[in-house]
């Protein structure tokens, strides 16, 4: 298999769109003509995670944190940032991130964790704006359906959990075709009058490109009327932080004690316990502190999350609970995720997880 096919599969699940502005996710290294037939699985690359795979005779790393996250102006083995890429390219190992891509999808690293603890309902907790984009496209009526389909298939429409999605109007086009046109109705200088139709799509950011193409390539006319409008809707789906419910309330104490066995933690830092019982649970793998208003507007017993400053513990200001579990510890599950989705997608491509925990945080 190419490198490309895996790269394309992962993209069209988790687009590289939904990442921050910071961050660097994506093929990182290696040429997408490769031919791989497995890959590693990690959380973070390091100079043994290379080892594990130049051992395991793997071509790939995929890796939650991308190694490369700012520009490296030298490579001459100074840090081991720069070792595990010199050894990379020597070894001809690839190496692709795949970060806030994954935070910010609703089957993602907080989908993850979420169904770890058990919760039910669960929805993002500040859902992403400027995704959703809205297509108008004016059609002769006779090519309606040709269009329509066009555009459907290519990804419009969808809200949701709705398919299939637009909204017409009837309504009358004009044009005069000029000199060198090639109309497809009318004739050049006679002013024309059509019967036509606006439909009105969503699209996500991702699939503008494909969606134009699409629509472009079904429609008759030489020149297409259309606009693309960004909205300011927020997108249910993709966004950061999860919430969610237990099925039952459960005893505060008992719940931490619960999140320490599950995610293995060394320790728990958390705030005052405010209340004795546990049942909506706000959530965010990796560093989460900047979502503590929403998980507080949320109306969460408690938020569980990572890498909290001590200023920020007093910003729970008795309203819930911080529980900072640890970083590696609230991400660890993301490289079991990430096997289950390749391993369901390409049965035959030898999907290997890491045997190393990459944790750089130790507890005495
Ligand atoms: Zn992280």
């Amino acid at each position: 298999m190419l490198l490309q096919d895996i790269c394309q599969f992962l993209e069209a699940k988790f687009p590289l769109q939904l990442q921050e502005s910071y961050d660097n996710a994506g093929l990182i290294y290696g040429h997408k003509t490769q031919e791989i037939d497995s890959a590693l699985i990690s959380l973070d690359v390091t100079e043994a995670i290379v080892d594990e795979a130049i051992a395991q005779q793997c071509k790939l790393i995929i890796a939650h944190h991308p190694i490369v996250f700012k520009g490296l102006k030298k490579l001459n083995g100074k840090s081991y940032v720069e070792r595990v890429v010199e050894r990379c390219i020597q070894n001809g190992i690839a190496l692709y991130a795949i970060h806030t891509n994954l935070d910010n999808h609703d089957l993602g690293v907080n989908a993850k964790i979420a169904a770890k603890i058990g919760l039910e309902n669960c929805r993002i907790l500040r859902p992403m704006t400027g995704l959703l984009h809205k297509l108008e496209v004016y059609v002769p009526q006779s090519h309606f359906t040709e269009v329509d389909q066009a555009i459907l298939q290519a990804g419009a429409g969808q809200i949701g959990a709705y398919k299939d999605c637009h909204f017409r109007t009837a309504g009358t086009g004009t044009f005069t075709p000029s000199e060198g046109a090639n109309p497809h109705i009318g004739q050049i200088a006679m002013r024309e009058e059509v019967e036509e139709f606006k439909l009105e799509y969503v699209v996500e950011a991702h699939l503008l490109a494909p969606v134009l193409k699409a629509m472009t390539s079904a429609h008759p006319y030489e020149e297409v009327a259309y606009h693309i409008l960004q909205t300011h809707n927020r997108h249910q789906n993709r966004g950061a932080g999860m919430i969610g419910k237990l099925a039952e309330p459960m005893d505060t104490r008992a719940f931490l004690t619960k999140i320490k066995h599950t995610f293995g933690c060394g320790c728990i830092k958390h705030t005052a316990i405010v209340k004795d019982h546990i049942q909506t649970v706000a959530l965010c793998g990796g560093a989460g502190s900047f979502l503590l208003p929403d998980a507080i507007g949320a109306k969460a017993d408690i938020y569980i999350s990572s890498d909290f400053k001590y200023h920020e513990f007093f910003d729970a200001d008795q309203q819930l609970l911080i529980a900072d579990i640890g970083h590696y510890e609230s991400e660890q599950f993301t490289s079991e995720l990430l096997a289950e989705q390749l391993t369901e997608k390409f049965p035959n491509f030898a999907v290997r997880l890491t045997k190393l925990n990459t944790n750089p945080v130790n507890y005495l």
